[in-house]
């Protein structure tokens, strides 16, 4: 499993997806841009399909005046979200109109005894899907207080008898009813789908570092338990190698806070660049310290990649200081466990760690290599 250095999810860069989640209202417009629109369509075709059906089963007695509104309204809320306008403002407009047909429409179809009344359930569902739940309960009142009201004009009599023979009204409602199911599971595949991306998502920005878009300590963390447990069980070698910029402090002091930020992502391309393999990850411990995780590598191999990594970092020659000939560099502890002699993460992490420091002691910008004690005794 790769967590891609720069990881994303059906084309969203972590960037991209990160910037979505800072403006939060962002994250749902986006979505909501692709669902409005796509609620455009499955309207304007059911209206299409409808009428047709109308058309086909009795007299055309009036004209379907508040379908020909839908398909309109339709066709210049698509024109206006395709444009950059507001899917907020659209999802509201699809919302409104919809419930005024419905009412309109089941009032001049028979009321009760018409079909239109029997697509009501579809104005909330829509509202739950393209503007929440609050929208969703509001035109649930608004949809049962209209229903109220038809029953109380049905005393007064004052309801419009539907012209149509009761043959085919029966054929009316069957289809209306149909629809009405069809468009309610429309709405909650649609609702499903949505929810499915954001806690796609969600998981992967959990486990992805903000600034560099490497893995973050969690998600290096529970991958490094992963290949532990994989490799305990196939007696295959798992390499661990830890990363510390050199003298990151004084670069921060010297160059300033954003300018370390910037150094940070190119030693973080640096590192990323350095590992081939699919199964290898990179990831971003806190601060400047990087760890990667070498499943089935030895300890030679190992060492080869933390040297392109250390090397990869001095070809950037990212400038210590303005004016000055040193450039960034980073020291490296290595270290590789066989099979069953790894017992936990924190044993191989400390091994490396020490590794680590014994670069820093002999004067940094190094690579140390520390194996466990059975295997620096064979
Ligand atoms: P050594 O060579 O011994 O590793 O020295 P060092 O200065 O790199 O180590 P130290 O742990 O003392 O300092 C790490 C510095 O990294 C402290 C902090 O200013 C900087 N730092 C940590 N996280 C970030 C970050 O996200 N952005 C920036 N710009 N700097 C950071
Ligand atoms: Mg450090
Ligand atoms: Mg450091």
């Amino acid at each position: 499993m790769k967590h891609h250095g720069r990881g994303s999810i059906k084309g969203l860069s972590v960037s991209e997806i990160s910037d979505e989640v800072e403006a939060e209202s962002g994250l749902l417009q986006v979505d909501q841009r692709t669902l409005v629109q796509r609620t455009n369509v499955v309207a304007a075709v059911t209206v299409v399909i409808l009428s047709i059906l109308r058309w086909a089963i009795g007299p055309a007695v009036y004209l379907p005046v508040g379908g020909i509104a839908i398909i309109l309204l339709c066709f210049c809320n698509g024109i206006y979200l395709a444009r950059g306008g507001s899917p907020i403002v659209g999802a509201r407009l699809i919302i409104l109109a919809v419930s005024l047909d419905f009412i309109y429409g089941t009032f001049f179809s028979g009321g009760f005894a018409g079909p239109i009344v029997l697509l009501v359930p579809v104005v909330p569902a829509l509202a739950f899907l393209l503007s929440g739940s609050r929208a969703g309960w509001i035109a649930a009142v608004v949809m049962v207080f209209s229903l109220f009201l038809l029953l109380a004009l049905h005393f007064f009599e004052v309801v419009p008898r539907n012209p149509l023979p009761d043959g085919v009204l029966v054929i009316g409602r069957f289809i209306a009813l149909s629809s009405s199911g069809l468009l309610v599971i429309w709405v909650i595949w649609a609702f499903a789908a949505n929810a499915a991306v954001l806690g796609q998502r969600n998981k992967l920005l959990a486990n992805t570092d903000h600034l560099t878009g490497l893995p973050n300590r969690r998600f290096s963390e529970n991958f490094l338990n992963q290949e532990i447990l994989r490799a305990r069980r196939s007696e295959e070698n798992l390499s661990l190698i830890i990363a510390d910029v050199d003298h990151f402090k004084r670069y921060n002091d010297v160059n300033g806070h954003q300018a370390g930020d910037v150094c940070l992502q190119r030693v973080a391309d640096a590192i990323r660049l350095a590992t081939r393999r699919p199964a290898d990850i990179v990831g971003r411990l806190g601060g400047e310290e990087f760890i990667a995780v070498l499943p089935n590598t030895d300890s030679e191999g190992a060492q080869s990649i933390a040297e392109c990594m250390r090397q990869a970092l001095l070809d950037q020659r990212i400038p210590c200081q303005p004016g000055k000939p040193e450039f960034v560099s980073m020291t490296l502890g290595v270290t590789t466990f066989r099979g069953k002699e790894i017992e936990s993460s924190s044993g191989m992490l400390r091994l490396a760690d020490q590794a680590l420091y014994q670069g820093k002691e002999q004067g940094r910008n190094a690579v140390v290599v520390h194996l466990p004690l059975s295997q620096s005794q064979a």
